[in-house]
């Protein structure tokens, strides 16, 4: 399968190389030239099939040109080593528990699979050092760090932004040393974004290192988060509930939602989907007025979704052709401002015993709004409620039982390099690498 760029300026890409290089050279992002539609058996019989089967049926249609089946198999059964339940909340609302993996959150499963596949690539090529950049707002670092861990080969710096991140999310990638470099940066999400994309642009630093991303525009984190999305649609059609299905995505940068559009586009029987944003509402004002006015995010205490520039946006583009009216058939949005996100995970657990975390919340908070009769809606919980530990606890005033992988990470000692938020001085610590 080839890779064009959402800027056809670049050059087509090998998914090799659309991995390695995670943005293509004219700044656009990576899309496969082809999007397979599944067989109609496969959704006759998907209830019937374990999550690594359907997932491997949707890995195969993306990836299978390029790897060995055996290969394959083997990245998309170890990177989904844990279960994703679509658990009911009420009788009309299910959440698609996305926070088993190693750090709690959705951005496990994207990460584990790519540091495998980047891990392949890597080993076919020989020996040099890849050097992996990801801006994180939270969750991002901590699946990427921990999904590469210790591979060989591959080092990873992740920029984050200073006093902006929950302590358990900081130490999930400050604590780990071997390969894992944290950088603090002084400024927000959208500058390490920039520190990052910059990087890639510059001549003399791709000189003196191979650089990749392991961001959610790179294919190989992206694409996989589409596995979860038939697998809930599995789970609900065994519960008998899959006939007007909607599904609601907590969004940021829109790399989760989009992965589930391209289920859509493969014959995924879902009726609609709602993004649901904090206020940052760049694309539910894109929505309502078919203008995509980008601007600078806000902090909020659902702070994965604090991105005022989604870079996937170019994406759902790219998918439905540029028409707004397409896009609004598929997709509907709703932004919530954090004392509506307080209220709702308050509310929740007061009367149905189920504990939101401030993102999950956006997402339930849709669906309770906006079903029609006879629909029935998943919203994806993207973390565990402890990763926001102070802010759960402050809103429900009670104790939040902390998963045991979660207390390992907190015994960790933080280490991490200072940054301003200049890319003159990113460049000048890269270069000393
Ligand atoms: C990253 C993240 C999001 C946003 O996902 P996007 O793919 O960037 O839209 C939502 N919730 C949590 C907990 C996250 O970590």
């Amino acid at each position: 399968m080839k890779y064009y760029s959402t800027n056809r300026q670049a050059p087509m890409a090998t998914l090799h190389e659309a991995v390695v290089k995670g943005l293509a050279s004219d700044k656009g992002l990576y899309m496969p030239e082809a999007i397979k539609s599944l067989p109609k058996d496969f959704f006759d019989e998907i209830e019937n099939l374990s999550f690594q089967e359907i997932a491997y049926r949707v890995a195969d249609a993306f990836f299978g040109e390029d790897v060995p089946a055996d290969i394959l198999k083997h990245i998309v059964y170890d990177t989904l080593s844990f279960d994703v339940p679509a658990v009911r909340v009420t009788d009309n609302i299910y959440s698609l528990e996305l926070f088993h993996g190693p750090t709690l959150a959705f951005k496990d499963v994207g990460a584990r699979f790519m540091a495998r596949l980047l891990g392949y690539f890597i080993r076919q090529e020989g020996k040099e050092q890849v050097n992996v950049l990801v801006a994180t707002s939270g969750d991002t670092g901590s699946a990427v760090a921990n999904g590469f861990l210790g591979v060989e080969g591959i080092h990873v710096y992740v920029l984050y932004p200073k006093g902006k991140v929950s302590d358990i999310q900081e130490k999930q990638f400050t604590t780990l040393g071997q390969n894992i470099t944290a950088i603090e940066v002084d400024g927000v999400f959208d500058d390490c974004q920039a520190l990052v994309k910059n990087a890639f642009m510059d001549k003399d630093l791709n000189a003196h290192m191979k650089l990749t991303s392991a961001n959610s525009i790179n294919v190989a984190r992206f694409l996989p988060q589409a596995f979860y999305y038939f697998y809930a649609y599995a789970q609900m059609k065994k519960e008998g509930k899959a006939d007007e299905l909607v599904i609601c995505v907590p969004s940021g940068n829109f790399g989760n939602i989009t992965a589930g559009l391209f289920g859509k586009h493969m014959g995924l029987p879902v009726k609609r989907f709602i993004a649901a944003n904090n206020r940052n509402d760049i694309f539910y004002n894109y929505l309502q007025t078919g203008t995509y006015a980008p601007k600078a995010s806000v902090a909020t205490i659902a702070n994965a979704m604090d991105v005022g520039d989604p870079s996937n946006f170019a994406r759902i583009i790219e998918l439905y052709h540029n028409s707004h009216a397409d896009i609004k058939a598929d997709i509907s949005g709703t932004t919530y401002t954090d004392e509506q996100i307080r209220e709702t995970v308050s509310h929740t657990y007061a009367h149905t015993g189920y504990l939101l975390d401030p993102h999950g919340a956006c997402g339930y908070r849709a669906l309770a709004e906006g079903l029609q009769p006879g629909e029935v809606g998943v919203f994806l919980e993207t973390a565990h409620p402890a990763k926001f530990l102070d802010t759960v606890e402050g809103i429900i005033h009670d104790k939040v039982e902390i998963p045991a992988k979660l207390q390992e990470f907190m015994k960790g000692t933080k280490q991490n390099v200072p940054m301003s938020k200049q890319f003159a001085d990113f460049k000048e610590y890269l270069l000393r690498q």
